[in-house]
């Protein structure tokens, strides 16, 4: 699937029935995962049932058109299923038991209830929303209107800081053809660079959010000082998110390069298999990692390797950056040591260089799999905390992912 983003150009009242869209599908969800909790068993298959149910009780609900409804019930299962596969998978913590959403901002179409005019400039919703004739507004060089419509799968409408937008997921066998470099390379995320590989080349970090902080506390602020519910206070709060909305688009920008320059420039391409999400709960290193992004380059990462048809395989992380690349010998350092000194043959690198190193020779050693020896370590050597040993826990190679979206 791709991924093509248009903004949108209406009145303010097609804007106000795209708004409307959004709220009967927010409504759609929670009554589905109410009716979920009200009545042991209920099934996929019973909220979709579920969806004709409250077009005929509830008026409103009946405007959007029904595969809308029907995507509206799919959220709801995913927020459902996904606790269940939590409680399947006795995941340590809390289950994630599902939430009623109160700040949705999207409506998503399958195939229906809309159509692309011929000038592939227009898009029409044709369902009882009467959110009508829309203009797409983009970059010239994605051309959606050149896919046929049966390859539009979806079709969601967004609603962000700054305006109104589109996006169409495309199904395509989209393949670049990947020059041969026969370079294989490892990587190392780390907090003083973005990245370090196997030869030594660092990316730095863009610290975006940092640069953008100062202006993010000014704007924070001022909003502050405003009077509840007042229109001066409204104007403050749509300052702060389009600034948020700034840094985040940077963001996926430098992810996304970062990314396409290593996939088209290697064959292989080796990265150690950190698990984001536990990593963001140690906070003393929450701010620099999500900072960093990791999350975002990585599903980047896997998205073109499927594009160039190149592999992308997640190592496990015990031990890359204490275990010498040359002989061998584990040498312990903490996270605050940034050279690697080996005791046994006397090589001194650079820790991330030499961490980059391990984990493309454990793709050679393992493919991938999994490697458990001793106390599971966290990628910079440290002692382990409990949230961070579930990051020993075995992983097939990801040859694909699911593409990101944006
Ligand atoms: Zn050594």
């Amino acid at each position: 699937m791709l991924i093509y983003e248009y903004k949108l150009h209406g009145s303010k009242a097609q804007y106000a029935a795209i708004d409307e869209a959004i709220r009967i599908v927010q409504f759609i969800r929670n009554k589905c995962l109410r009716l979920w909790m009200d009545s042991r068993g209920t099934n996929k298959n019973d909220l979709q049932c579920y969806c004709s149910v409250l077009a005929k009780e509830v008026p409103f609900a009946a405007r959007l058109n029904s595969q809308a409804r029907q995507a509206a019930a799919d959220r709801a299962w995913v927020a459902i299923s996904r606790f269940y596969d939590h409680c399947k998978q006795q995941k340590p913590g809390k289950k994630g038991y599902p939430r009623f959403q109160h700040d949705n901002r999207s409506v998503e179409y399958k195939q229906t209830g809309w159509k692309m005019e011929p000038d592939g400039k227009h898009i029409t919703f044709t369902d009882g929303c009467t959110i009508g004739r829309l203009r797409l507004v983009g970059n010239k060089k994605q051309k959606i209107a050149a896919f046929p419509t049966k390859q539009i799968k979806r079709v969601r409408l967004i609603k962000r800081a700054d305006g109104y937008f589109c996006q169409f997921a495309v199904r395509t066998e989209r393949c670049i053809e990947h020059v041969p470099t026969g370079k294989h390379v490892g990587i190392d995320m780390g907090l003083s660079a973005f990245l370090t590989d196997s030869d030594g080349n660092t990316v730095e970090n863009p610290r975006h959010l940092r640069k953008a902080a100062k202006r993010l506390k000014m704007l924070h602020r001022r909003l502050s000082r405003k009077q509840k519910k007042s229109a001066n206070r409204k104007k403050a709060r749509k300052q702060l998110a389009k600034a948020y909305l700034k840094v985040q688009r940077q963001r996926e920008d430098f992810a996304r390069k970062t990314a396409s320059t290593l996939i088209s420039s290697h064959d292989l391409i080796a990265y150690e298999n950190l698990k984001i999400a536990n990593l963001l709960r140690n906070r003393k290193l929450a701010k620099s990692i999500s900072d960093t992004s990791w999350g975002r380059f990585l599903s980047w990462l896997n998205y073109y390797g499927v594009m160039h048809g190149i592999a992308v395989i997640a190592v496990e992380p015990a031990f890359t950056s204490q275990d010498c690349s040359a002989c061998g010998t584990r040498v312990k350092k903490s996270l605050s040591v940034r050279t690697h000194m080996c005791s046994g043959c006397g090589l001194v690198l650079d820790r991330d260089h030499n961490a980059a190193i391990n984990i493309l020779a454990r793709v050679y050693r393992t493919g991938g799999q999994s490697e458990t020896g001793g106390q599971p370590q966290n990628a910079w050597g440290e002692a382990t905390s409990t949230v961070l040993s579930a990051v020993a826990r075995p992983q097939a190679t990801s040859w694909s992912q699911e593409p990101p979206v944006l």
